[in-house]
């Protein structure tokens, strides 16, 4: 009822107030009836013909004044025709309920909807109209049709989308985000604006119709440009129609070959309604392109949610940089593993964060990535914001967002792997401890071995390496048991290791009861004196042996210095201290003997081996 009483209504003004020297000026009527029947669904769509049809003769009849209408044949056909127009129409368009419903404001949305209206419904209407009706005097028939048709497909086009745009739900939602009060100042203001210029009569003030159309689009959305538009184009036709404005400025045209005097407002009527029709088809598309670019705007960031939604589950994060590893985005739970505030994430630089030693590492991997290397894996240490060392292990890869030539993104995911990095370290340890003293065992002592022999030969150092063994161990294990010897064991590694005191020594259970220490920086005297010392503190221990000649557990000690190069081998090192240990033993136990010092120490480049003593 509602609908037919609004639809009656647009009759009655389209009819009286839009009726300029004997023709209508601007169709309301029919592209309410379209709106109507796309907000319907298509089953009342025969009650709505049905009751519309009689009512809208009626109405016009009345609107005019003249009784005749009512059976004149014109009246008859061109409502016949107008209404199975706007209902072809509705056909095809309700197809896109998306698109009728406001969900979707798609360029090919309304790329379709254009044709419809602007294309396909005027060319109906017109066509028949022309043929049933003599154009009134001072047309030429071309002028004549082309007014109906401009007539018909500005009001299908402008008139339609306030209805479909501008619905109650629409307004309530502008009115919960508070956007009402300036939507609707905007747009009074907008129509004030407009009807200052349709009172102008130079051309120029036009060009300014443009740009608050747009402000109000991107302020108010497609809603406020419904309205807007709505409201100016009865503005422009009225004005112009009452011979106001703009477009009686421009003479001449010529556009029908017609240039007789009485056409002078249809040919200001024509110009009026081809540029309210441009007009807005320009901020429709423009308005198009906001919506595509919001929705992809939307859909990226819904990918993003998923991604963490998932990332906050497993505590992965992901990140997108550029080669250089410039970060573009990088998800919020990274805030959360390094303990920032999620603002810190924008301009996030993360190589204040890496490990010092890592960078390379990272660097390393980008510049493979940028090769072209599929899956780059690769583990480093970072800080968080209380300074403690977290490890990560990330896995990066080309963006497939990457073009030849434009920017190349690479994308990767970073997991934190501090609890697992450390279990395979402790594991590591482990394996080189040695379970019995705690010291390092043999296969640490070999990798070390190596370690201190390079750094040795690189700074021309001193390398100083005592091998030593306990003395008549086998018999002490005799008297006093092996659970003792175990004891004695670890007491005699804590004496040798506390004799060690500087940073860079070494000491390790070589195998049995011997040791190897190995003393980086420290040359034949000292290595003499460590000896020394190592005798007296096991001493000092004062563990009885009554099997032992000394009544108590001593120690023997063989040592050896060198200034390594780096083509000698390490184990040289070791045979000559193996051979002055075997010295010591000979000449009786409990004494530290060093291997041939002289001939050692004096040439840093020759390692002079001590003949074994038999
Ligand atoms: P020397 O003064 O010539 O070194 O005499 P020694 O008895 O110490 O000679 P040798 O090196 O042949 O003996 C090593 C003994 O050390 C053999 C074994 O009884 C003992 N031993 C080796 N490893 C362990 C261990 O892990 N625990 C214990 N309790 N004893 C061990
Ligand atoms: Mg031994
Ligand atoms: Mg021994």
């Amino acid at each position: 009822m509602f609908w037919i009483a609004l639809l009656g209504l647009a009759n009655y003004l389209s009819n009286s107030l839009f009726r300029i020297q004997g023709m209508v000026a601007l169709q309301l009527t029919y592209a309410l009836l379209l709106a109507i029947l796309l907000l319907t669904p298509r089953r009342q769509w025969p009650a709505y013909l049905i009751t519309a049809f009689p009512m809208l003769i009626i109405v016009r009849a009345l609107a005019i004044g003249s009784l005749s209408e009512l059976t004149s044949l014109f009246a008859l056909v061109s409502t016949i025709t107008s209404i199975l127009a706007a209902t072809a129409g509705a056909a095809i368009l309700s197809r896109d309920r998306d698109w009728v419903e406001g969900r979707s404001d798609q360029l090919g949305a309304w790329a379709t909807a254009g044709f419809v209206t602007v294309v396909v419904l005027p060319l109906i209407s017109a066509s028949i109209f022309a043929l049933v009706r003599m154009p009134p005097p001072g047309y030429g028939s071309t002028e004549y049709w082309l007014n109906v048709y401009s007539n018909v497909a500005l009001a299908y086009l402008v008139l339609t989308p306030p209805v479909l745009r501008a619905r109650p739900r629409q307004w309530r939602d502008l009115y919960r985000s508070g956007k009402l009060p300036e939507a609707i100042a905007l747009i009074a203001g907008f129509g004030a604006f407009a009807a200052l210029i349709f009172t102008q009569s130079s051309v120029l003030p036009l060009f300014l119709i443009l740009p608050p159309l747009i402000i109000i689009l991107f302020r108010v959305g497609f809603i406020g440009l419904s309205v807007a538009m709505a409201l100016l184009v009865p503005i422009a036709v009225l004005l112009t129609g009452a011979g106001q404005g703009p477009f009686h400025a421009i003479d001449h045209l010529h556009l029908t070959g017609s240039a007789q005097k009485g056409a002078d407002v249809h040919q200001a009527l024509l110009l009026c309604r081809v540029f309210l029709v441009l007009t807005f088809i320009v901020v429709v598309m423009i308005a198009a392109l906001l919506h595509e670019r919001e929705q992809l705007q939307r859909m990226a960031q819904a990918d993003r949610d998923i991604y963490e939604m998932v990332a906050r589950q497993s505590g992965d994060m992901a990140f997108v940089s550029d080669l250089d590893g410039r970060i573009v985005f990088i998800s919020p739970v990274a805030a959360q593993v390094l303990g920032l505030a999620e603002s810190a994430l924008s301009n996030f630089d993360w190589r204040n964060h890496i490990h010092p030693d890592d960078l390379g590492t990272i660097d390393a991997a980008l510049q493979r990535v940028g090769r072209g290397e599929e899956d780059v894996d690769y583990l480093f240490r970072a800080f968080d914001a209380g300074g403690n060392e977290l490890w990560f292990e990330n896995r990066v890869r080309l963006s497939t967002a990457t073009s030849k030539d434009g920017p190349r993104y690479i994308v990767g995911s970073t997991r934190e792997v501090t609890a697992r990095v450390l279990r395979e370290q402790q594991l590591e340890k482990m394996a080189a401890v040695d379970v019995l003293t705690g010291l390092p065992n043999r296969r640490q002592l070999n990798e070390q071995s190596r370690l201190k022999w390079r750094l040795a030969a690189r700074h021309s150092d001193f390398l100083s390496l005592h091998v030593i063994d306990i003395d008549f161990f086998k018999a002490y294990n005799d008297v006093y048991g092996h659970a003792k010897g175990d004891k004695c064991l670890r007491e005699v590694a804590s004496a040798i290791r506390k004799v060690l005191k500087r940073p860079d020594d070494f000491c390790a259970r070589y195998g049995g009861e011997e040791f190897v220490a190995m003393l980086p920086g420290t040359d034949g005297a000292g290595a003499l004196k460590i000896g020394e010392d190592i005798c007296a503190a096991v001493r000092d221990l004062n563990i009885r042996h009554d099997a032992s000649e000394y009544g108590i557990v001593t120690v023997s000690v063989g040592c050896s210095t060198i200034r390594p190069a780096f083509a000698d081998d390490d184990g040289s090192l070791f045979e000559a201290a193996d051979a002055a240990l075997y010295q010591a033993k000979r000449q009786g136990r409990n004494r530290v003997v060093a291997s041939n010092l002289r001939n050692l120490i004096i040439d840093a480049n020759i390692v002079a081996l001590p003949k074994r003593q038999v």
